[in-house]
């Protein structure tokens, strides 16, 4: 197989890392200095196009002329005040996020696994108003992905994630997503929160689907637990709606969102029902950074950019032709053996292992993400045109003709 170049200026690059930083992460060899639009640049001046966007984040692609205006206009007036004070962009942007979620309440975080922590908190102590300090149990799905901090860590099933870091969380089962049985079975009255990704992304892109999310709130109601919707990565567009379980007709207790919400800069959010926001007082959450101004000014231009350019629509198009493209992929190569996602949240799973495929596109010129072992994912920006899924296809084509190990 073909090598990325390594020159000096990557080599430069990659040694100090080895030397200084904590190898948590399995990085491609490519150093990327800028992008415009879809593509990336390395430091070599090769272009890329990029189908996975920053893992989601970069859903309007790169230096984006409006995101770039308001970050540059911002940072001249004023990037941080902290909690102690308002800032003139929270108040606005949680309108916003109300008004398209159906809930009634905002707590703004930097990432997304902090949001996880602030939905486990708020789960808890509200469980305990309705039902005492007993009601503190948790529920999660098998291959779920939900942060690194303790909280999110405690949801996530995978063990490589887990296991050299326990003792976790007490009181949390794990079911098979989409089984309604089993879920049935571990939600109790003990139980203080449901806790799914309305689409799993880490895990491969699996869907939760309808009949199974409406027993979990059936469920959930009948007990008295919150039923915690983590759309961190499927959230804000990435579907083809604004939140993924608008596909189902299920309104959670809790949602959170993250990823692409200030276009690059971190911020997340916990967008919560009255119920819930009526055990939370002054004090007992909070944070230094979460619901700066410029990341708070940056995520009100993305959401008007989202529905000024139409771009739902623009996802639900290209997402469904990418969909069919991958189809036609898993009809004519014995390499591939299942399409999944929706939108522009889409997954070539593979029979044997992806990642070699992912590192021979980026020889090629396409940044894809290999997970969950033997699945190739794609979260390209929403801004991704036909033309774009149609060189992405191209490369695949060429690939998927040979084993690649
Ligand atoms: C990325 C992700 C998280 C964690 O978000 P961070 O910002 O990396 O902390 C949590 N849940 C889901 C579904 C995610 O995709």
């Amino acid at each position: 197989m073909e090598e990325v170049k390594e020159t000096s200026a990557v080599h430069d690059v990659t040694e100090l890392e080895k030397h200084y930083l904590l190898g948590t992460y399995a990085r491609f060899p490519v150093v990327f200095t800028k992008g415009k639009g879809v593509f990336v640049e390395d430091i070599n001046g090769k272009k890329y196009l990029d189908m996975i966007s920053g893992l989601g984040v970069n859903a309007l692609g790169y230096a984006h002329p409006r995101i770039v205006k308001v970050i540059r206009e911002q940072a001249a007036k004023l990037i941080h005040i902290s909690n102690l004070y308002y800032n003139q962009y929270q108040g606005p942007l949680a309108k916003k996020l109300i008004e398209a979620s159906g809930l009634s309440r905002v707590f703004f975080s930097n990432t997304g696994t902090e949001a996880m922590d602030g939905a486990i908190k708020f789960a808890r102590a509200h469980g305990h108003k309705v039902g005492g300090e007993g009601k503190f149990k948790l529920v999660a799905a098998t291959n779920s992905f939900h942060g690194r901090t303790y909280g999110g860590m405690s949801l996530t099933a995978t063990a490589k994630y887990r296991d050299d870091f326990k003792p976790l969380l007490e009181g949390v089962t794990f079911i098979d997503l989409n089984d309604i049985e089993a879920l049935r079975a571990a939600v109790d009255d003990s139980t203080c929160g449901v806790f799914l990704e309305t689409v799993q992304g880490e895990g491969g892109i699996f869907e939760c689907t309808s009949e199974f999310l409406q027993a979990a709130r059936q469920v959930c109601n009948q007990h008295r637990a919150a039923l915690v919707l983590d759309e961190i990565q499927c959230g804000l567009g990435r579907t083809g709606e604004m939140f993924a379980f608008k596909h189902h007709g299920v309104t959670p207790d809790i949602l959170t969102v993250a990823k692409p919400l200030a276009a690059g800069l971190p911020l997340g959010a916990i967008i919560v029902t009255q119920e819930i926001a009526d055990v939370i007082s002054a004090g007992k959450h909070g944070t230094t950074f979460g619901g700066g101004p410029l990341a708070c000014r940056t995520a009100l231009e993305f959401l008007s950019i989202i529905e000024e350019d139409h771009l739902l629509e623009h996802v639900q198009k290209v997402g469904a032709y990418f969909h069919q493209e991958l189809v036609n992929l898993r009809d004519n190569f014995a390499l591939v053996r299942e399409v999944r996602g929706r939108g522009l949240m889409l997954a070539l799973d593979l029979n044997i292992p992806s990642r070699p495929y992912a590192d021979a596109a980026l020889v090629a010129g396409v940044l894809i993400n290999s997970t969950h072992d033997t699945t190739l994912r794609f979260l390209p920006s929403f801004i991704t045109e036909e033309k774009h899924v149609d060189k992405t296809i191209k490369v695949l084509k060429k690939l998927l003709k040979k084993k690649i190990e």
